[in-house]
């Protein structure tokens, strides 16, 4: 990991956080929420709070955690702390006397802030943040980006060579164990999230997870599956047809591959979220498919499966250049079954590159 991060990065992201700081009028930031920790520390724990400023960067780790934060944490001060991470952290800051604190208020606990509030004596003035970290996140770095690229490509092997041995008689699960088990052969963690596997009508649900139901003949499979790779993960999703598809199936598939590429060729810079949103829309609306894509087109990627920037009908943010987000378009009908095409994509300077191109064109497996 310490290869992946030379200090250089962690210091350009705290140079932004602190620039975000000055523009708030905040002296300190406590962050809490373990992924933005690991971004801006280095150290990757479920527990640990850090403070950081213009001229500190502290981080509080109880002894489970001692050697790794000290190893992984980059020009950081690792404080072992026994008791309560937060009154550690309250304790610290009421020396520093600082004008005023932010914190996480999407991810600090309400007994968090009491604790914090209590411990400060009415000292510190705190100022909660919303989504402050997760927009720096929103825009990778280099390293960041070859990480996810990295982990794109496990989770399309995973894929093709899963896919191949597709036939009537296994089951979801059976295929979902197969991907998550390649995966970590080519050296992912794990699976970024559970790996769904959805046949038949049970294609018809968007968030169908993969269960015992055995594929049979003449039916749609939504494969949506994504590695996770030194913290990053990937997102694709795959749709095919067991058996020989009917020329409405046929038709529904391209109107979808369409929708699907549509979005992907309007991920530029400058390019808003509902922009994308609705190139996609429109694709389905003229092959009158609009009312059966029930969720929003993409989502951001990144140490979250879900993040910033999203794809979204009311989205008005405007995509950045090294955004990496997903276009994810799909149909569902009732009885007939479900198709989604799902791509993870670099919002690249000259235009989107996709991460995970795996060909959407052998989709009808006979
Ligand atoms: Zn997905
Ligand atoms: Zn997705």
């Amino acid at each position: 990991m310490n290869a992946v991060f030379s200090s250089h990065p962690l210091e350009s992201r705290r140079a932004r956080l602190r620039a975000e700081l000055d523009q708030r009028r905040l002296s300190l930031f406590v962050v809490t929420d373990p992924l933005n920790v690991f971004y801006l520390t280095g150290f990757r724990g479920s527990a640990g709070v850090a403070v950081l400023g213009p001229s500190d960067a502290v981080l509080w780790v109880d002894p489970r955690y001692t050697l790794q934060a000290q190893k992984d944490a980059q020009n950081v001060e690792v404080v072992e702390e026994r008791g309560a991470l937060l009154k550690a952290v309250a304790r610290w800051l009421r020396k520093r006397k600082p004008r005023r604190v932010g914190f996480e208020g999407d991810h600090l606990t309400c007994s968090g802030f009491r604790t914090l509030e209590r411990e400060g004596h009415d000292l510190l003035r705190f100022e909660s943040t919303s989504g402050l970290v997760e927009e720096l996140r929103s825009v990778k770095d280099a390293g960041e980006i070859a990480l996810i690229r990295q982990a794109s490509r496990v989770t399309v092997e995973a894929f093709e060579e899963t896919v191949r041995g597709i036939r009537p008689g296994v089951t979801e699960c059976d295929l979902a164990a197969e991907i998550e088990h390649r995966m970590r052969q080519k050296g992912a963690e794990g699976a970024a999230f559970e790996t769904i596997v959805a046949s038949g009508h049970r294609s018809a649900y968007p968030h169908a997870r993969a269960s015992s139901k055995v594929l049979g003949e003449s039916e749609l499979v939504i494969f949506d599956l994504g590695a996770i790779l030194a913290g990053y993960a990937a997102d694709m999703t795959r749709t095919v047809y067991l058996g020989r598809p009917s020329g409405r199936m046929v038709k529904l598939y391209r109107a979808v591959r369409e929708a699907q590429q549509r979005a992907v060729e309007a991920l530029w810079p400058g390019v808003k979220g509902c922009e994308v949103d609705s190139a996609a829309r429109r694709a389905l609306e003229r092959r009158g498919l609009a009312q059966y894509f029930t969720h929003s087109t993409g989502h951001g990627v990144g140490l979250n499966i879900h993040e910033k920037p999203r794809l979204a009908r009311t989205e008005r943010k405007r995509l950045k250049a090294g955004s990496v987000v997903t276009a994810e378009p799909g149909v569902y009908l009732e009885g007939l079954g479900g198709v989604r095409l799902e791509d993870t994509v670099l919002v690249g300077e000259d235009g989107p590159e996709v991460l995970t191109p795996s060909p959407m064109d052998r989709w009808i497996i006979s």
